[in-house]
């Protein structure tokens, strides 16, 4: 497959997504302003943060005169979806490695079908197989299958990724003097973390558990795209809410409750865990009265 003539257009510099300023109620009463970075609404096609973390990776797949993009990803990967959906739109052959060979010959899931009637190429592997995603001769045997890739990992955490997330720290310049953001690799926060004004900070808000060794995944990814550490961020492991895709009754009914007061029900996986780790880190009193928090909704 060719690059369209549309490239330029796809991969362009987007206007800063909007910033909404909400009232809540229980962050009023402790003096903290809650204003939410919609970067859900930052593409069309690819919302909230894989579209920044995309960006650079495209464009260079794109000067490298083409190359198809291999990713890897779970069954219910929004960034597997994304990459489908990205290289559709650039013309770029996308393959997805996906994490479970008993889900090969089954109905795809929706996320899953999605990203095949997107034109990626889904291929199947065992657990076993997938740990070894990093594992240059597992890499060999697959450019021997498909052909030369430009490689995203898992996630879509690399370099190239971080920096395209400086934009999103830089949009919120004079805007916020916290920012929080959820994390699953981190890629996201490692980039906007760079981007924000001296004084100013970002909490993330691990959704899997344990999260608190992504500080270290965090700081080799600044470490790759920067040469050394940037940035005042801090990681809050709290609010995984049992771990990754896992949901609590807690967790349900604060979402529910923020669409009711605020018009926007935050994504369970993601989104609602640092939602309800910024609501009680300002009831614990973890902002002074007049701080402005820039929730990220990153999708
Ligand atoms: C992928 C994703 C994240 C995690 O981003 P990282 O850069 O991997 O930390 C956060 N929020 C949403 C909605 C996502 O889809």
């Amino acid at each position: 497959m060719r690059p369209t003539a549309d490239l330029p257009a796809a991969l362009e510099e987007r206007p800063p997504s909007p910033l909404q300023e909400i009232h809540d109620e229980a962050l009023a009463r402790v003096g903290v302003r809650l204003v939410l970075k919609r970067d859900d609404l930052v593409h069309p096609d690819l919302p909230g943060n894989k579209w920044r973390k995309l960006r650079l990776n495209l464009a260079a797949a794109v000067e490298s005169g083409g190359q198809a993009l291999l990713t890897f990803g779970g069954a219910y990967s929004n960034h597997l979806r994304a990459t489908a959906a990205a290289g559709r739109m650039l013309g770029l052959a996308t393959v997805g490695v996906v994490r479970g060979d008993e889900l090969a010959g089954r109905p795809l899931n929706p996320s899953l079908a999605r990203a095949a009637a997107d034109g990626m190429r889904l291929h199947f592997v065992t657990r076993a197989a997938y740990r070894r995603k990093t594992d240059p001769d597992f890499l060999a045997g697959l450019e021997e299958r498909f052909g030369a890739f430009h490689l995203v990992p898992e996630g879509g955490s690399n370099a190239l990724a971080v920096l395209g997330c400086v934009d999103l720290g830089r949009e919120l310049r004079g805007h916020a003097d916290v920012v929080a953001v959820a994390c699953g690799t981190g890629g996201t926060l490692a980039g906007l973390a760079a981007g924000l004004d001296d004084g100013r900070r970002a909490i993330g808000f691990p959704v899997l558990k344990g999260g608190g060794f992504l500080a270290d995944d965090i700081a080799r990814l600044q470490a790759e795209a920067f040469g050394g550490p940037r940035g005042d961020w801090s990681l809050d492991t709290r609010f995984h809410c049992g771990g990754y895709a896992r949901v609590t009754p807690r967790l349900r009914a604060f979402a529910e409750e923020f669409g009711r007061l605020h018009g926007l029900t935050p994504d369970l996986t993601y989104v609602a865990k640092m939602l309800l780790g910024v609501r009680t880190l300002a009831e614990e009193g973890a902002f002074a009265p007049g701080t402005r928090v820039a929730a990220v909704i990153t999708g």
